[in-house]
């Protein structure tokens, strides 16, 4: 470590830690980031449904507790990229009310530290860097673009484009999915029928490794210890700096000193460092003088529907060309149930039957060969009683407490009643939870009062000036569109401010 002495460590290499990283190199300033993982090798099991979820090659072994003490096995991945590994390419922006104060059913849906605005050229760069794909002008809640999407957007398949026209029949406005994969003539997408959950082996899917790290890389100041966990952080004595990150590597525990640490392992992991960072002077965590921390944790209400058709083989390679946003601001005459409709990644029979392990094989091999598959998100309203907890025997007790199922329900009623509407004779759903946290977030809140909040509009704790949070535990709220993009933007934001100022900073003396 004397030798790469750096000036900059950087928790995690997932899409707010490789963003700011990529904002970072070539300022001069030595950087290092640690990522627990290691990375992702491209084998056939990559898009193996039986090895993906059947053996669940890929997901962590590690073993969290619920609320009421069961034990079971997250869908979290450890590599290099973060969960962009698996994600599913959406790359939605949030509204322009997304940042506002909403009132819910359930509760109140925070106001972010900044407007769309603020975000808005950042959103582009990040649109830029993951090679997003799209059209703009079709969706009716688009929110003010500076340009056009980077690329053309993906085209739709033919079940897909009838499944479009057959919506718009019903009065509404479905339009081509904003997505990161590289394809088209020249482009690496194979279009092999798995994405959506899946790692790609071709490199063809725009993830934080491929798009944001791999380029970062390249700068000789730039150096990645894979395989390396951070445990905890250290404060000095009077509590206001961080003054070392300890690290598990290679089986021994290693202190990395620096003048600055950006925290992203992810809003669940980030949340764990900081709680298990306490010290006698602050027995409730790093950052956490407000009692945030680890709580407000949110996921999106997430509800996957297969609408079937008895009679067709459902042959589409890339589905996710297609979204719905009609009902994002509510139903006609029930303006709570509300969410967005985009297509999800083929469901295959493994699939099925690792969810429902009592359905014989052959009838989920012929429900996921004659299944169209929808996703329907809706808000998840922050709770402070939904939490992440740092047990002391090592443990992690995820205590979930969601709001706005009803309004979620409701929305999901209709949507199933829609895909009625346009042919499906059986539409199956099921609901995803905190088992699978693929969207979390906000367990280290943004906000303008230090006692409400953890961290500033730039992602700086508020009461340890070398701290940033740069992952999803930022957001004050989940609107309901995927998080990946927002999160890149807003580390992209914070990359830029710290580029600007790292040298002459007091942050850094
Ligand atoms: C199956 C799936 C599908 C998804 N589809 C979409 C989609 O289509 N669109 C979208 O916008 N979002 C999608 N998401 C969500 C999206 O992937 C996440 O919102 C995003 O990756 C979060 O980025 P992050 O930087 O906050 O955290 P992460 O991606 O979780 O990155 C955190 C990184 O920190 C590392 N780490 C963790 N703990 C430690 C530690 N103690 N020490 C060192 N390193 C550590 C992790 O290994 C990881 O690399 C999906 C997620 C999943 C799982």
């Amino acid at each position: 470590m004397t030798e790469i002495n750096p000036d900059i460590v950087i928790v995690g290499s997932g899409v707010g830690g490789s963003a700011v990283a990529h904002q970072l190199a070539g300022s001069g300033a030595r950087i290092l980031i640690l990522e627990r993982g290691d990375f992702l090798p491209k084998e056939p099991q990559n898009s193996d449904a039986d090895a993906v979820f059947i053996q669940s090659r890929y997901r962590t072994k590690d073993i969290w507790q619920d609320s009421e003490g069961c034990h079971f096995r997250p869908g979290q991945y450890y590599f290099v990229g973060g969960h962009t590994k698996f994600y599913g390419t959406a790359m939605f922006r949030f509204r322009e009310r997304d940042f506002d104060e909403n009132q819910l059913d359930d509760g109140i849906s925070p106001g972010w530290p900044f407007s769309y605005d603020e975000l808005e050229p950042y959103y582009t760069m990040a649109e830029e860097l993951f090679g997003v794909r799209g059209q703009a002008g079709d969706d009716p809640t688009e929110p003010v673009r500076s340009g056009a999407y980077p690329h053309a957007a993906i085209p739709h398949e033919p079940i897909i484009a009838n499944l479009a026209n057959g919506l718009s029949r019903q009065g509404l406005h479905p339009f081509k999915m904003p997505s990161a994969i590289d394809f088209g003539t020249n482009g690496t997408c194979r279009r092999c029928g798995t994405c959506d959950a899946f790692a790609c082996r071709f490199d063809a899917k725009g993830d934080a490794e491929t798009k944001l790290l791999r380029p970062t890389l390249r700068h000789a100041d730039v150096t990645l210890w894979k395989s390396a966990q951070v445990m905890r952080l250290i404060p000095d004595e009077n509590g206001q700096r961080i003054v070392a990150a300890e690290v598990l590597r290679g089986g021994e525990r290693l202190r990395v000193k620096a003048p600055l640490f950006i925290l992203s392992a992810g809003a669940i992991n980030s949340a764990l460092i900081l709680l298990r960072s306490k010290t006698h002077n602050m027995p409730e965590g790093l950052a956490n003088r407000s009692g945030v921390v680890g709580r407000y944790l949110m996921n999106h209400h997430l509800t996957g529907l297969m609408g079937i058709w008895p009679f067709t083989h459902n042959k589409t390679r890339f589905p996710k060309t297609m979204s719905v946003n009609d009902f994002y601001n509510g139903l006609p005459g029930d303006p709570m149930a509300r969410g967005n409709i985009q297509m999800l990644g083929n469901i295959s029979g493994p699939m099925i039957s690792s969810v429902f392990p009592q359905i014989p094989k052959v009838a989920a091999n012929w429900l996921g060969r004659h299944s169209v598959d929808f996703l329907a998100m809706s808000e998840d309203p922050p709770n402070r009683e939904s939490r992440v907890l740092a047990l002391e025997d090592g443990g992690v007790q995820v205590s979930y407490r969601p709001r706005g199922i009803k309004e979620h329900d409701r929305f999901v009623n209709h949507v199933k009643k829609t895909l009625r509407q346009v042919g499906f004779p059986m539409v199956i759903r099921h609901r995803f939870g905190i088992e699978s946290p693929s969207h979390q977030c906000g367990t280290v809140r943004m906000g303008y009062n230090p006692n409400k909040s953890a961290l500033n509009d730039l992602c700086q704790a508020h009461s340890h000036p070398n701290l940033f949070v740069v992952d999803a535990g930022f957001f004050p709220s989940s609107a309901a569109l995927n998080p990946a993009l927002t999160v890149a933007a807003q580390a992209l934001r914070v990359g830029a401010n710290l580029r600007s100022r790292w040298r002459n900073d007091m942050l850094m003396n």
